[in-house]
């Protein structure tokens, strides 16, 4: 059947390419052929659904779900025109920089338009890899499709034909629906405008494999340039993950197919790496590594992926109304990113603990880890108000969602134990809401708290109103003293660096002044320059490694009146580099926390009780 199918639609599209008289209809055809890119850049065709009203607006998304960032994807688009069948051009207008007004739009039949790539983006709004998008002729095209493809602001629900034509070989790797599959063409469709964006594309030669489960089918797909890292490795991994998961989850994966797109760079990018999470697929971006490092790089991935494909759970399919009703050009926020990004990361540890593919020592590790982490943010901010805020007014606490919103997920799970007397978890409290909500159904924003309070005891209304809403800190040593986890919480001085942005250049592998705050003092007295590449304090050399020890430390004890040296690699007019020492004397300190996390064996008999509940054994 399907067969057929395809082979007859071939021929329908390719008598119609050359005729360049396709049926218009309701549904956004797109056309885009691969071989034809040029300095990173594509031309887009669209053979738009019919318009009706005399004027309308074409929009590319300001904002994707999952991102929690602003980037304008419409700034990657130039020179859009739009015809009608006769192929006379109707005028167009730009709104702003997502909207293009077209008029006379009851005769709009095509829309063409360039794209630039957002990995080769030279401006300072860099996008988060994940989320952007790549043109690189003859070897690897990412796209996620919310850069490429836009939508008329009345017709989101519109189902969507993507052409493409590619090199030959190419294999386009996705979880969307793929009508066509031979040498150089790939036909993907999508019911609606979210789907699409949901869903994206890595169109390379295929290094693929693929995981069956009885009820899903994953999909592995790999680039590396350098060959370093290959799927089978990964996919080894992965299945002992996803088993763990499937287990944790009560012996099914929440998605009936997903594809993890692994895409591996040797070039500098925006100096973040990660990944983005969708219903049915993931999409990672991270450093290339030789092959002898590459088991290092799968195991960080191992927690990368779990914490990707506990997305499917919540906000996916867990979510408020912000979430659930997404505004691509006008994105409100949730409250409850303690939630979306918060428990998630938990889980993605958590399950892994308790699956047995890490020890209580390794994880009691990763909990030191990350209270030190949420140190570096501002911890009396009432969770609920970052979340909020974290757009514009708190973009820069937004990653405090990884520390401290994974510590509150923990927090959670130990409380609701307690108050149950060890019957239910946090995760029971998630089965018992997935049932009520799901996909299509989103909770009020406003009635989180309450509904879960109802689902367990007023006690964990107090945490939510002091911790969550609240400015209190949260009694990190109390609370996990209950599973018998001791945390001990010590002071030490740490220079105040100010307002200094730093980014990584990984060429050279060192830290670089990206932008120093005005009211800057100490860092401006030293004759620190933006551009900067820091190469040592006081003799020592700064690296990844030292860098948390070198501004202070327990074991690096910093007071003020300290005499400073640092050696900075600055280029000078010609471009050369050129080694500068600068010297000064520490004049401000601020005291910093650095926690030990215990895991304690002599345990009281409720401890043990509770510890039991909680790892399941
Ligand atoms: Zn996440």
């Amino acid at each position: 059947m399907r067969l057929i199918f395809s082979s007859l639609t071939i021929i329908f599209l390719s008598f119609n390419i050359s005729n360049s008289q396709i049926l218009q209809n309701d549904t956004y055809q797109y056309f885009i052929d691969l071989n034809k890119a040029e300095n990173d850049q594509l031309e887009i065709e669209l053979i738009t659904p019919v318009i009706s009203t005399a004027t309308t607006e074409f929009k590319l998304p300001a904002m994707v779900p999952g991102t929690y960032r602003v980037y304008n994807f419409g700034r990657f688009v130039s020179g859009l025109k739009a015809y009608d069948k006769s192929g006379n051009e109707l005028t167009t207008e730009k709104k702003d920089v997502n909207s293009w007004e077209i008029s006379n739009a009851d005769k709009l039949y095509k829309l063409k338009y360039f794209v630039d790539d957002s990995f080769d983006d030279t401006s300072d709004e860099k996008i988060f890899e994940p989320a952007g998008t790549s043109i690189e002729k003859d070897s690897v095209f990412i796209f996620n499709n919310h850069g490429f493809f836009g939508y008329f602001k009345d017709n989101l629900k519109n189902e969507y034909v993507l052409n493409f034509t590619k090199p030959d070989g190419f294999y386009g790797s996705s979880s969307l629906a793929n009508t066509i599959r031979n040498n150089n063409l790939e036909v993907f469709t999508a019911p609606d405008y979210q789907f699409v964006v949901d869903n994206p594309i890595m169109f390379c030669l295929p290094d693929t494999t693929t995981i069956n489960f009885d009820e899903t089918s994953v999909l592995i797909s790999v680039y590396s340039p350098g060959k370093g890292v290959k799927s089978k490795d990964l996919s080894a991994k992965l299945k002992d993950l996803l088993n763990a998961i499937r287990n944790f989850l009560g012996g099914k994966l929440t998605a009936d197919r997903y594809t993890f797109i692994f895409y591996f760079t040797n070039k500098e990018g925006s100096g973040s790496f990660g990944a983005l999470e969708h219903n049915y697929s993931s999409l990672y971006f991270m450093p290339d590594v030789p092959k002898e490092s590459a088991p290092y790089m799968i195991n960080q991935l191992q927690s990368t992926s779990a914490h990707e494909f506990y997305h499917t759970v919540t906000p996916l399919n867990l979510h408020s109304e912000e979430i659930g009703n997404f505004d691509f050009n006008n994105p409100k926020m949730s409250k409850h990113l303690w939630l979306y990004e918060g428990v998630t990361e938990y889980f993605a540890d958590y399950i892994q603990l308790r699956e047995g593919l890490v020890d209580l020592k390794e994880y009691g590790k990763n909990i030191e880890r990350k209270i030190s982490g949420s140190m570096m943010y501002n911890d009396s901010l009432p969770f609920t108000e970052m979340s909020l805020g974290a757009l514009d007014k708190y973009e820069e606490q937004y990653f405090n969602v990884y520390q401290k919103g994974a510590l509150i997920g923990l927090s959670l799970d130990i409380l609701i134990r307690e108050e149950s007397n060890g019957s239910m978890g946090l995760q029971d409290v998630i089965n018992i809401m997935l049932q009520k909500y799901g996909k299509d159904k989103s909770f009020k924003d406003e009635d989180l708290f309450d509904e879960i309070v109802a689902l367990t005891s007023p006690k964990i209304g107090e945490f939510f109103q002091n911790y969550v809403a609240g400015d209190q800190r949260i009694p990190y040593s109390e609370i996990f003293s209950k599973v018998g986890i001791k945390v001990k919480s010590i002071p030490y001085n740490k220079i105040d660096m100010g307002g200094v942005q730093m980014g990584f250049n990984q060429k050279t592998y060192r830290l670089v002044i990206k932008q120093i705050a005005e009211d800057n003092s100490f860092v401006k007295e030293l004759g620190v320059k933006n551009g900067d590449e820091l190469v040592s304090i006081n003799g020592k050399q700064i690296n990844f490694m030292t860098m948390r020890e070198i501004f202070g430390s327990l074991k690096n004890k910093i007071k003020t009146g300290d005499n400073f040296e640092m050696v900075v690699a600055r280029n000078d007019e010609s471009g050369t580099e050129k080694m500068e020492t600068l010297k000064g004397v520490v004049s401000k300190v601020k005291t910093a926390f650095d926690s030990e996390v215990i895991i304690e064996k002599d345990l009281s008999e409720q401890q043990i009780k509770l510890r039991t509940a909680w790892l399941g054994k």
